[in-house]
């Protein structure tokens, strides 16, 4: 299988190391290559670059990528910048003219040759901008330190003084950006936190164990390049059913609202 037909299916909102799967394939497939053009899709609802934007990148090469929590971005070192939100289904796809056209293509790169990069997006919630800089639209988005990237001590700063409960924390990306609702439960399933366990009373220990527990899985997840059915079978990802048993106990999984999101967890070893 040539790699940049690999197409992953997001059952869920795709969180860091989704956005890094993508960024991957634009990395792997589409740097150095000139800008032909664009085409674009059905396009209602959906933010693309102007026609003016889209001009300034014709004729010049993406050679670099960049990533930031779920935030994922191509262009050059003088700019402009493509930033491409992938939202709740978003996907990018890389092909050659000769293949069949992605479905659901909202904006499609043409490089000189064959090469293509098309932006999908089915459920109409992602995006593309133009950026100037990318310093300037992380820091104007408020995005906290990307979750690989944020060291221990700042990580337990930041879960000591959340008065409130865990989960939303890790969900919070002014707080700590990449984290979404999938890899949160599963950092907490491993740790044996409960999602509504308050930050402020979690010992240092627990919090230094959450921490090592997030980048672990995000780490896994984009090594296996975002393909769940190669994580460990012990995961909570393959077993997201309320009445499903535990694999880390007797327990049985259960869900509920916490902080306004879904929270699969086992009450039995997931404590406060
Ligand atoms: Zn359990």
């Amino acid at each position: 299988m040539r790699r940049w037909t690999f197409t992953p299916h997001w059952s869920v909102m795709p969180e860091l190391p989704e956005a890094d799967a993508a960024r991957r394939r634009i990395a792997d497939d589409c740097l150095h290559r000139t800008i032909a053009g664009f085409t674009l899709g059905e396009v209602a609802h959906v933010t693309l670059p102007t026609e003016a934007e889209r001009a300034r990148f014709v004729g010049t090469q993406l050679t670099r990528t960049h990533r930031h929590g779920k935030y994922i971005f191509a262009g050059s070192v003088d700019g402009p910048w493509l930033h491409i939100h992938l939202g709740m289904a978003g996907s990018l796809r890389t092909w050659d003219a000769q293949d069949a056209a992605p479905d659901y293509a909202r904006l499609t790169i043409e490089f000189e040759g064959d090469r293509r990069l098309t932006f999908r997006d089915p459920r109409k919630f992602g995006a593309v901008h133009l950026v100037e800089d990318v310093e300037n639209f992380i820091a104007e988005k408020g995005l906290g330190p990307d979750a690989m990237q944020i060291g221990g001590n700042a990580f337990a700063d930041m879960i000591g003084r959340t008065r409130g409960a865990v989960k939303p924390a890790l969900l919070d990306q002014a707080k700590i950006a990449g984290v979404g609702n999938l890899w949160s439960d599963e950092a907490l399933y491993r740790t044996g936190i409960a999602p509504e366990a308050k930050g402020s009373d979690l010992e240092p220990a627990r919090i230094a164990a959450l921490h090592r527990a997030v980048q672990d899985i995000m780490g896994r997840v984009m090594a296996e390049n975002a393909d769940y059915a190669r994580l460990p079978d012990d995961w909570l990802i393959h077993n997201r059913t309320a009445g499903a048993a535990c694999t880390r106990c007797d327990g049985i999984i259960t869900h509920k609202k916490v902080g306004g999101r879904t929270a699969y967890h086992c009450p039995t070893h997931q404590t406060r």
